[in-house]
């Protein structure tokens, strides 16, 4: 097996997941909790994938998880 391949594969592992750990920390981060004018006050929520735009960018909305209201959007 060549060992320069190796290498490379490994930096291509490492690099997806320091990736996938920052979209993960993203997330966790962008929008734990928002406000609810119907249950009036800050909760938290979950998110939902809305839609897939045509340029491949996904459309998020972010729902109340104690009512279901619909708090806000994101094109991420
Ligand atoms: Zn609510």
């Amino acid at each position: 097996m060549n060992r320069q391949i190796d290498i490379e594969t490994l930096k291509q592992l490492y690099l997806k997941k320091q990736q996938e750990k920052e979209v993960e920390q993203y997330r966790q981060f962008s929008a734990s909790e928002l406000f609810c004018p119907v249950c009036r006050q800050a909760m938290p929520v979950r998110e939902r994938l809305l839609l897939v735009l045509p340029d491949g960018r996904e459309v998020y909305d972010y729902v109340c998880r104690s009512c279901g209201e619909s708090l806000g959007r994101k094109e991420g």
